[in-house]
């Protein structure tokens, strides 16, 4: 792999490994070994043994932690209209005290010999000295344990520089950018405080980051008003070198019309074949939801709760950092704090969130993981209870991922 070393590569696997167990609890090792095989371009045995072996850790270990998200802070030097977080405690930062707090209880039920956390907020790059506090701390306590830690951070991009990079290069600290189309379409919501957009600054930064970064993914989040120029937009940021996307719709509590989710859904297969094509000239490029099987069943509910959970810069505790965001107390579902006690006996639903599936959904064909527990309490006031919105994108995404397999077996 031109530009990525063996290490690199190696520890982009233990750490995919690592999340895609972690956030599939039902996952099976077929399905594993097949995205190993797509992802890294290794041969089918060796996706076979690798996909065995972290099946073999995982289920040895009892139900446990495999994740958790530290929300250091909730100020953001932006100030993004469709923010998650809406109602931010801006003064509120993360303590070293209770980050290592957060780091022991991952690593005290952790049950799988990979673990991930994941550095969010508001803009966690705004407390870049805690993350060089609490980085060397979780290494150290987890080696004790015979854990490998994986690191990810979700940033806006707008503070790195190289200082920062060097940092995460050194500590495997992955980057996720958030980039959310072409000029027009980013800066429409990512403003700075001032109302200025923010693109140019972080596509500057792009040939600097994949210095330290070789492999590096963007979330693309599509608003109603950038449907028309998604195919553009996902093109146009490919050129700029980026291999990874997530490519998911703006949801919450702003609806899309039926109209709108079938026109993402035509715009998101063009996106496919686009995708196909480049792949097909050697780009360096992977969409996981593109790489999957439209039969894979997740099992029901996702991984918050579950094998994951967040951390609210006071130390309060919530399935997800998501629902941290929710202005509604209900909907944030803080079940204790990592300074003062947690009650795990209110996790309950979260770890059996089949029990909780609506009358509707139980006598439903389509193989849905029943959506985002923080969109579902949006939308519907209840984090088990998803909307016909979801229904709608989920009907989206399968035959997308349906006629994926049918390019593959074609192409
Ligand atoms: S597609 Fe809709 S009705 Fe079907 S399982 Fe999912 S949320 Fe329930
Ligand atoms: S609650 Fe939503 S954002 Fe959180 S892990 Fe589940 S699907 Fe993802």
């Amino acid at each position: 792999m031109k530009g990525i070393t063996n290490q690199t590569w190696q520890n982009e696997m233990v750490k995919f490994i690592g999340e895609y167990t972690g956030k599939n609890p039902g996952y099976s090792p077929r399905d594993l070994a097949f995205l190993l095989e797509k992802k890294f371009f290794i041969n089918k045995t060796d996706a076979a043994k690798l996909a065995a072996l972290a099946d073999n850790k995982s289920s040895a270990g009892q139900t446990g932690l495999a994740a958790v998200e530290l929300n250091l802070t909730f100020n953001c030097n932006l100030a993004c209209a469709y923010c998650f977080i809406h109602d931010k405690g801006a003064h509120e930062r993360m303590s070293f005290a209770t980050a290592k707090n957060a780091v022991d209880l991952l690593l005290e039920r952790a049950s799988y010999p990979i673990v991930n956390i994941t550095f969010i907020g508001g803009e966690p790059l705004l407390e870049f000295d805690l993350i060089k506090q609490i980085t060397p701390y979780a290494l150290e306590a987890a080696a004790k344990k015979n854990i490998t830690v994986t690191w990810a951070i979700t940033t806006n991009g707008t503070l790195i520089n190289e200082e920062i990079l060097k940092f995460f290069a050194h500590n495997k600290i992955n980057l996720l950018l958030s980039l959310d189309g072409g000029q027009k379409n980013h800066d429409r919501y990512r403003r700075t405080k001032s109302g200025e957009g923010t693109w140019n600054q972080i596509v500057n930064l792009i040939p600097l980051i994949k210095i330290y970064q070789p492999w590096l993914g963007v979330r693309m989040t599509v608003s109603t008003e950038a449907i028309d120029d998604m195919r553009e937009d996902f093109n146009h940021i490919a050129t700029l070198g980026i291999n990874q996307f997530i490519i998911a719709p703006a949801q919450g509590a702003v609806c899309w019309s039926k109209e709108q989710i079938e026109q993402y859904g035509l715009n998101l297969v063009k996106i496919l074949l686009d995708y196909q094509e480049l792949k097909r000239r050697g780009y360096q490029i992977f969409i996981e939801e593109f790489e999957k099987d439209e039969n894979e069943y997740r099992s029901w509910g996702c991984r918050a709760g579950s094998t994951s959970l967040a951390v609210a810069p006071n130390g309060d505790v919530s399935p997800c950092s998501k629902m941290l965001g929710l202005t509604d107390e209900k909907g944030k579902y803080i079940i204790g704090n990592v300074n003062k006690g947690i009650n795990y006996k209110l996790l309950q639903p979260f770890r059996e969130p089949h029990c909780q599936q609506p009358r509707f959904c139980r006598q439903c064909s389509r193989k849905c993981s029943g959506g985002c527990y923080a969109v579902n309490f949006e939308q519907t006031g209840n984090h088990f209870t998803a909307s016909e919105e979801n229904c709608l994108f989920w009907a989206v995404c399968q035959e997308t991922k349906r006629l994926s397999k049918l390019l593959y077996r074609t192409g």
